[in-house]
């Protein structure tokens, strides 16, 4: 039994815990360091914040990077600390197979785990200085599957002005051939493991069209940001990546 003076003490730490701004409930007497040593971690952005003005804002990757980001891998290891066994496994290996994800953990997984795992393909496919047009491999492969580059962007950007609500439009190879495909909320084509999932592939380029990518610059212009978006378009990470997964 506890006496009165060591529940007072406890209540008076768990207080303090929330005044410290704790996002564990009490009950869970975990160190909020557990939360921030989880198995995933924020990747830092590979250029500075404001690296893709005038297109994308410094105050818009800052938030989308410190903030949202950051809360989708604190929410995943969050999660991951339910199923310690998931704690080794890489993000897109989890995500291949969300059946075996514990179902009580599953759609959190989905969501932050997709989240993780997105935007930490979106920083690496953009560029300071970047645009243009794909060279070599890719770009034949553009030309073939869609008749001309131009071609491929009007598809492009049609995925992801159609896209309703909150997601992402993709160039994806899959089983050799490339495809646009758009995905809602923090889906990713890669996900396997659950009934509704329809896109399917290995991205090589995609777009965030939820408000906070773009809302503080472009409102709710989505058009304009996703023809802002065409110059700071990473195509060498693109390619790399289509050399790798195409086969
Ligand atoms: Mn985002």
């Amino acid at each position: 039994m506890m006496t009165r003076r060591e529940a007072l003490k406890t209540t008076m730490l768990a207080a303090a815990a929330c005044a410290a701004g704790s996002a564990l409930p009490m009950a869970t007497a975990q160190p909020a360091s557990a939360l921030a040593n989880g198995p995933f971690t924020l990747p830092k952005l590979p250029y500075p914040a404001d690296a893709l003005e005038p297109h994308i804002d410094a105050r818009t990757m800052e938030i989308h990077h410190a903030r949202h980001h950051k809360a989708y891998v604190d929410n995943l290891n969050k999660a991951i600390a339910e199923a310690p066994e998931l704690a080794t496994k890489r993000i897109d290996d989890l995500l291949k197979s969300l059946d075996a994800v514990p179902e009580k953990i599953r759609t959190t997984v989905r969501n932050n785990g997709g989240g993780h795992y997105n935007h930490e393909l979106f920083w690496q496919m953009m560029k300071k200085g970047g645009g243009g047009e794909p060279k070599g491999e890719l770009a034949k492969a553009i030309e073939k599957r869609f008749g001309s580059f131009n071609a491929f962007k009007d598809e492009f950007a049609r995925a992801a002005t159609g896209q309703f609500g909150s997601g992402w439009a993709w160039l994806v190879v899959d089983g050799g051939e490339l495809r646009v495909v758009a995905t809602p909320n923090q889906d990713t084509p890669v996900m396997r493991g659950i009934p509704e999932l329809r896109a399917a592939g290995a991205p090589l380029l995609g777009i965030d069209v939820w408000e906070h990518a773009y809302y503080l610059h472009y409102q709710n212009r989505r058009a304009d940001y996703i023809s802002a978006w065409w110059n700071v378009v990473n195509w060498d990470f693109a390619t790399q990546r289509y050399a790798k997964l195409k086969g």
